[in-house]
């Protein structure tokens, strides 16, 4: 009796787990009705402090709520770090499940994506060197060699200024670097990140002038069932308090 009631436990269990796995909600498209246990989100994980390296981990505020998101779903949350730029395509050719990249929601992004609502805001800011700065402001970008990292917002916005020569870099960590050696007048990139280079680099100072707002979302293949099923685990975590807790631990106040 024993033997089949514990028989029985197992049975249950692998049942169950089998369920939790079934409910993981990678994209449709692998076919086959083969479950997945895995969610890939595509990230450039040098993006302190939304996504970066902690030796061989990556960390950050899109990770830990990526990570909260896939155990609601059930999921296993794997990360594929990638250039920026590569993000979008990676999704919408569904080889990665949702990109999360410190990423902004822009129309021309949401022609080639869906976005989930957006789980943080973030603004556009001017790094130049602490001393002897040709750029003082916004304007002054228009007369300037600006620095930025390729394809992201600050590319854009800066590719937009007539008269500003950009000089587009794979990560922002390379534009800052140019910046440190002289070789550009100041780079654009997003407020946080922005922080910790100016925290890490000897002799470069943020301008007082950030640009407009934007929205931080996850993007996800055209269609994808998953935008629901994320929405409404972000929409959770948002009212629980996860979501700030997550962001007040890397940000502070
Ligand atoms: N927020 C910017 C964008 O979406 C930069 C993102 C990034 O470099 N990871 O373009």
């Amino acid at each position: 009796m024993k033997k089949i009631i514990a028989l029985l436990l197992v049975a249950v269990l692998a049942a169950s787990s089998a369920l939790v796995l079934a409910s993981c909600g990678g994209n449709s498209d692998t076919g086959s009705g083969d479950t997945k246990t895995e969610l890939h989100m595509a990230t450039n994980a040098f993006f302190e402090p939304y996504e970066y390296y902690e030796g061989k981990k990556v960390v950050g505020i899109d990770a830990e709520i990526a990570d909260a998101i896939c155990k609601k779903l059930g999921c296993k949350l794997v990360i594929d770090d990638m250039e920026f730029d590569s993000i979008i395509t990676a999704v919408s050719s569904g080889k990665a499940d949702f990109g999360m990249a410190g990423m902004t929601v822009t129309d021309e992004r949401k022609k080639a994506v869906d976005f989930t609502d957006s789980y943080t805001t973030a603004t556009q800011v001017i790094i130049v060197p602490e001393e002897g700065n040709k750029v003082n402001n916004g304007d002054d970008l228009a007369k300037a060699s600006v620095g930025v990292q390729l394809g992201t917002t600050g590319d854009i916005y800066v590719s937009d200024i007539k008269g500003a020569s950009v000089e587009r870099f794979s990560k922002g960590a390379d534009a800052v670097l140019a910046l440190t050696k002289g070789k550009v007048d100041a780079v654009v990139i997003d407020n946080e990140p922005a922080k910790a280079f100016v925290e890490q680099n000897d002799g470069i100072k943020i301008l007082d002038e950030p640009f407009e707002k934007e929205d931080y979302a996850i993007c996800l293949k055209k269609g994808s069932d998953l935008t629901a099923k994320i929405n409404k685990a972000l929409k959770e975590l948002k009212e629980d308090g996860t979501i700030k807790k997550i962001v007040d631990k890397y940000i502070g106040d």
